[in-house]
């Protein structure tokens, strides 16, 4: 099998040169599911796992807008289509200038796995452009959002490709983005999500991503009859993900001693309560500020701008039971790893895509802690994106406690498919192995059914 899974990889380096981050995301699922094909030959000679590398569709296009002063801008707008065998493309689109095809290509393909152990018929793909929204005007983004939707809208739709939000895009982009195609194609219907509540969104869309991760660490912590009051957290990022990640901790009875964004981040030892999290959710989501600020308002705090000359991020390297980074992948090196571990954290739920770099994954499976992966902890978001989905075609809204009960209850069943699977395949424990391995067969197995397509 070792010689199996060296084979797929040198093959899919080759035909995919450069593409590191798919790489990464890619070798990470084939070591799980050499266990499988080793009991599964069928699923080896029909070749799924070569073709779910392979995306269905890439769409790539031109972006052009007109800046507030007059100057004419060109970004470049991506869209992968990755699989569509249970459902129609789902997946969130990034706007951020270090977006190229190879990270998206591998949120695409990790997606595909999450939004299959979310229970819903959804199929997986990713977007979004190298654009940057910080420092632009409302105006700007809005001629931006406009320009790309022109052309993405005759790609998407509400049985083909559903797309959402992800980093620098949030309700005001979808919002934009939802004008236009509403207006190129005239129509009301479900082919975003992440909408306004006032206009099709679906209550606790915007918490979920994070809501979703905390009830995931939960579950992890119910097997070793542990819960989160008490516990002292690191979260990384201050963005949707974050947000709703501290919030969720503090019902919980935890305690959050970080923030951050790409610029640095703060620690505050009497915890950030609930009003210090107001103050960061109006910092970022109507000022647009830095997380700096939070220390003029909160002058105990300390802050810590990024060293890009460490080799280790000083936001791990905090006394903490849980850590939740949730800004970015490779977020965590094996550096930090050791020092999360040094450190007394024994929970780490990824609120972000691929946030440890594959030598701290290995450490933390060695420590036996308890090691939610991204495709598993984060998979709150789509799963609301997918219910969000369910209210539009029945063009009714469910309350907010019924959206948040049906989540609660995916995070549970996400987490017993992981538990099962990684039992299974006889790495007991092991949630990545459970998540890749719970994500592959219910794909592998409709892909089996509907023949070579
Ligand atoms: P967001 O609202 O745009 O927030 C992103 C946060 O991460 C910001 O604080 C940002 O700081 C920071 N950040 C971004 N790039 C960074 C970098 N290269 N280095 C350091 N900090 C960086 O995005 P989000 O929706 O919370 O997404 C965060 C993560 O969660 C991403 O990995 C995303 O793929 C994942 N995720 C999101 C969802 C969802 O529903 N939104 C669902 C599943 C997974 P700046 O403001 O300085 O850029």
């Amino acid at each position: 099998m070792v010689d199996y899974v060296n084979i797929f990889m040198a093959r899919l380096q080759a035909k995919n040169p450069g593409e590191t981050e798919f790489h990464q995301a890619v070798q990470e699922v084939v070591e799980s599911l050499s266990l499988v094909l080793d009991r599964h030959p069928e699923y080896r000679s029909a070749k799924i796992l070569e073709r779910m590398v392979e995306p269905e569709r890439i769409i790539t296009f031109r972006v052009p807008w007109m800046d507030d002063q007059g100057e004419i801008q060109i970004n470049r707008g991506f869209r992968i289509e990755m699989n569509s065998a249970i459902g129609p493309y789902k997946g969130g689109l990034r706007f951020h200038p270090s977006v190229n095809l190879g990270i998206l290509k591998f949120l695409a393909f990790e997606q595909v796995f999450k939004n299959s152990l979310t229970t819903l018929p959804i199929g997986g793909g990713k977007g979004g452009s190298d654009f940057d929204p910080k420092g632009k005007s409302n105006n700007e983004v809005m001629r931006f959002c406009q320009s790309f939707m022109s052309e993405l809208c005759r790609h998407i739709g509400p049985d083909t490709d559903v797309p959402a939000g992800d980093i620098g895009v949030g309700g005001r982009e979808i919002g934009y983005m939802y004008g236009q195609y509403k207006r190129l194609r005239n129509e009301f219907t479900g082919v975003l999500t992440g909408k306004g509540l006032n206009w099709g969104g679906s209550l606790i869309r915007p918490e979920a991503t994070g809501y979703g991760c905390v009830y995931f660490c939960a579950e992890m912590l119910t097997t070793r009859n542990q819960t989160m009051e008490g516990k002292t957290c690191l979260v990384s990022g201050s963005g949707n993900v974050s947000q709703y990640t501290i919030e969720k901790i503090l019902q919980l009875g935890g305690k959050v001693v970080t923030a951050s964004d790409s610029d640095g981040y703060i620690y505050d030892e009497e915890g950030i309560d609930a009003k210090k999290l107001a103050y960061i959710m109006d910092l970022k989501n109507v000022k647009r500020g830095r997380i700096k600020t939070y220390t003029e308002k909160y002058p105990k705090a300390v802050y810590t701008p990024i060293d890009r000359s460490k080799d280790y991020n000083p936001l791990w390297d905090h006394k903490a039971d849980c850590a939740f980074p949730s800004a970015t992948q490779n977020e965590i090196n094996a550096k930090d790893a050791r020092n999360l571990l040094k450190n007394g954290v024994y929970v780490v739920g990824e609120g972000a895509n691929m946030p440890t770099h594959p030598e701290g994954v290995r450490l933390f499976l060695d420590a036996k802690i308890l090691y939610g992966p991204g495709k598993a902890a984060n998979a709150g978001g789509v799963a609301v994106s997918g219910l969000e989905m369910a209210q539009n075609s029945m063009r009714l809204p469910w309350t907010k406690q019924e959206v948040d009960n049906r989540l609660n209850l995916i995070m549970k069943s996400i987490h017993t498919t992981c538990v099962e699977c990684a039992d299974r395949f006889g790495t007991p424990g092991n949630y990545v192995n459970g998540a890749n391995i719970g994500g592959f067969l219910k794909v592998a197995d409709a892909m089996m059914d509907q023949g070579l397509v």
